[in-house]
């Protein structure tokens, strides 16, 4: 019987299924193992490789893997029960698979070699997002990418056929094991080829960034973003600011902070970002409404945290003058299905005019507010401070 993708959703007209685990145990002492029959299948109706979800069950159980993909064999070593593996693909499937904005099986992975991160997209919703590098299976992943022309430098994801980069990945394939007992890592063919081309793609990347399209200098912005705040330089706004001019992104660059920056614990992190962010959007009503987007993004990612404080996040976004009141109004005014489902938005936005704060017809403007609004934005760099007009 045809199980849900999404176990958690219990609709029987769901459209995304996919078949019920099966495994079977071979061998016997030291030697036993536990083959997924029909793990070929599972991976065709969650769009990944076969090895992932096996080898996924190896990082959860601290088992060995082993594929023959030749003869479609997944093994894990040991002897394991359908049911359990049944209960770790939801784990991989919720980590590997769905998209945490809408809940779609349709995305995609792609690996980024440059800042050793694997990146997803929904195709549903078209939300970007980065899986956990922590995860074992990450490791795993950013070794042996989804598909070889995937395997690339932040070349988005267009694939010309015409490229030379196509022709000098066709001879990417793997090897099957099955009988030397080793852990699948050393398997693939050819990574070093690979490594190669991608150093030789980051050249061409550097010097031809602004002929690439929007989304991939989003991309990269995006990461760019992530590895700042990995490294702690994120709240040096002018360096932000500076590769978002340089990539012309400015103005769109704001609904990659909200999703960088931002989780659950939005409202403290507004205030402990408010310059940054204020770099970003001042007296820019674009860039406020993309920052209002990422804002619905988010949302939406924790609906259940964040839905019922709709509100008071868009009632902090005006106290700390990040998005005026104009821009919020007309927010509010026209539901847009840009960033997230119009229904979804008009959600939001039912959550926030239902309580009076910058609702138009009460005019109820939170009155110690406009205070702030009124000073120059000033921005803490290094150096000291910086007006943004100067910037
Ligand atoms: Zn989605």
């Amino acid at each position: 019987m045809a199980l849900n993708v999404n176990r958690n959703v219990i609709d029987p007209f769901y459209r995304y299924k996919m078949p019920r685990l099966q495994a079977k145990v071979e061998g016997k002492g030291n030697g036993i193992k536990t083959v997924i029959a029909n793990m070929v299948e599972i991976a065709k109706a969650l769009d990944r490789p076969p090895t992932y979800p096996t080898k996924y069950f190896g990082c959860e159980l601290g088992a060995q893997t082993n594929f023959d993909t030749k003869n479609d064999r997944y093994i894990v070593n040991g002897e394991h029960d359908a049911n359990k593996l049944q209960d770790l693909l939801d784990g991989f499937i919720k980590k590997f698979v769905l998209c945490p904005a809408c809940d779609n099986p349709e995305t995609s992975l792609s690996v980024k070699r440059n800042s050793q991160s694997i990146q997803a997209k929904c195709k549903a919703c078209g939300h970007a997002f980065v899986i956990d590098s922590k995860h074992k299976l990450s490791t795993f992943i950013l070794k042996n990418p989804p598909h070889p022309l995937t395997f690339e430098n932040g070349n988005g994801e267009k694939k010309d056929p015409n490229s030379p980069i196509n022709e000098s990945t066709n001879g990417f394939d793997y090897k099957e094991n099955v009988s030397n007992g080793n852990d699948s890592d050393t398997e693939w063919g050819e990574p070093t080829e690979n490594e190669k081309l991608t150093a030789n793609i980051g050249k061409l990347v550097i010097d031809k960034d602004l002929d690439k399209s929007v989304e991939q200098r989003l991309d990269m912005l995006h990461q760019f973003f992530i590895a700042a705040k990995k490294d702690g330089t994120i709240k040096d706004a002018v360096r932000m600011l500076n590769e978002a001019e340089r990539l012309e992104l400015k103005t769109k660059a704001p609904i990659l902070l909200a999703d960088v920056l931002l989780d659950v614990d939005v409202r403290n992190q507004l205030k402990a970002y408010r310059d940054l962010i204020c770099t970003f959007v001042k007296d820019d009503q674009k860039a406020q409404r993309h920052f209002l987007g990422g804002i619905e993004q988010l949302i939406q990612n924790h609906k259940k945290e964040l839905l019922p404080k709709a509100v008071l996040i868009v009632k902090d976004l005006y106290d700390l003058s990040l998005v005026e009141e104009d821009t919020i109004l007309a927010w509010a005014a026209k539901p847009s299905s840009k960033y997230v489902k119009k229904e979804f938005a008009k959600e939001i936005i039912r959550g926030k005019v239902g309580e009076v704060t910058v609702e138009p017809k009460t005019n109820g403007v939170p009155k110690p507010a406009a205070a702030p609004r009124e000073e120059p934005v000033k921005v803490n760099d290094s150096d000291g401070e910086i007006d943004i007009d100067d910037i």
